[in-house]
């Protein structure tokens, strides 16, 4: 059954919090016994009522206007109001949490609770560790498949990163971009001039920079594989992985852009120089879907490598060095495959 949303709000659990928009209080069944207990008569009409509405009334509490229910679904208990059990149908919050929770797990996420100060809205735990806060009328039309949910989080790390590695810095939105143009952003080049780019013109390196002239996208470029190892810290076991990536920047720019701890080792196994930095873009990316194919366990999930190195796009673990290493081969006879096509291609009269 779907619940229409004006009533999905917060839902307090402690029963000294007025409920002010919900009629129903969730009480933990430990801390039933906390609750004030009013010696008063139970009218065997409000029996009757609760029980044609799926619920019992074990007692009258806190004042005359309140009851304490328990839920025959679930075997939760509730406290609610008088005129909600006579006059209305009270809505078990256990039941309702259940659902929010069978509804967010359909949606691949996680529900934590309902927001706190905003009505129809619940905090969720993405697949990525980050925490979201969305309407659960959204999250019920992600669990049906109409509309997907992205992390705002990772989406700006991915934009910052994609940014970083074309000697931009994202400075965020662009405030004065509205309708189609709300993908942009604003950008500060190494030159220092700032600019409203297209993310996805960041993201492909199609970003002439009006300050300077800085074509980046015909420059060379290089992909390189990495082998990183932090050691271990108090709270945190030591690390060993790989990255492949792609950079027009010199390798010890690297360390800065991967916001590595300082006692990280960074040690470069390879490097293939590209003509450019599109070249270089497009041949990271072709790296990657292979890799996260065949190789899905082999690739770090987010919330392992947290804060530790600053990346968006895969790490992965050292066990596929060698599957590696032949994606680098792969990338090296491809582009060296362009380029005798490029050079054999007859001029046309
Ligand atoms: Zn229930
Ligand atoms: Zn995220
Ligand atoms: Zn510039």
């Amino acid at each position: 059954m779907s619940l229409p949303s004006h009533l999905f709000g917060p839902m307090p659990s402690d029963p000294a919090i007025p409920a002010t928009r919900r009629s129903s209080s969730a009480i933990d069944p430990s801390r039933v016994s906390d609750l004030p207990i009013l010696r008063r008569v139970i009218p065997p009409l409000w029996q009757a009522m609760a029980a044609s509405k799926g619920f019992d009334i074990r007692a009258r509490v806190q004042d005359r206007t309140r009851l304490l229910l328990d839920c025959r679904t679930c075997g939760g208990v509730m406290v609610t109001r008088v005129f909600t059990v006579v006059n209305a149908k009270p809505q078990c919050p256990h039941c309702l949490a259940a659902r929010r929770s069978a509804q967010a797990e359909a949606a691949g996420v996680v529900f934590l609770a309902p927001h706190p100060e905003r009505v129809g809205y619940g905090v969720f735990r993405a697949p990525c560790g980050h925490e979201l806060h969305r309407q659960f009328e959204l999250i019920d039309r992600v669990a049906r498949g109409e509309t997907g949910l992205r992390c705002g989080t990772c989406l700006a790390d991915r934009e910052a990163e994609d940014a970083r590695r074309i000697g931009w810095e994202r400075i965020g939105p662009d405030p004065s971009a509205r309708g189609p143009a709300g993908y942009r952003r604003l950008y500060r080049h190494t030159c220092g001039h700032v600019q409203s780019i297209l993310a996805a013109n960041v993201a492909w390196g199609q970003c002439d920079c009006a300050g300077c002239g800085d074509t980046w996208t015909a420059r060379p470029s290089r992909i390189y594989l990495f082998d990183l190892r932090i050691p271990a810290a108090p709270g945190r076991p030591s690390r060993h992985w790989m990255k492949l990536g792609y950079s027009a920047h010199p390798v010890k720019r690297h360390r800065h852009q991967l916001g590595l701890p300082p006692e990280a080792a960074v040690k470069i196994l390879r490097v293939v120089e590209m003509p450019t930095g599109h070249a270089a873009r497009r041949a990271e990316e072709a790296a990657h879907r292979r890799l996260r194919r065949a190789h899905p366990e082999a690739v770090v999930p987010r919330v392992e490598f947290g804060d530790a190195i600053n990346v968006t796009r895969e790490i992965y673990h050292p066990t596929i060095l060698q599957r590696l290493e032949a994606e680098m081969d792969r990338i090296q006879r491809e582009r060296d495959d362009e380029a005798a096509k490029a050079i054999s291609v007859p001029a046309s009269p």
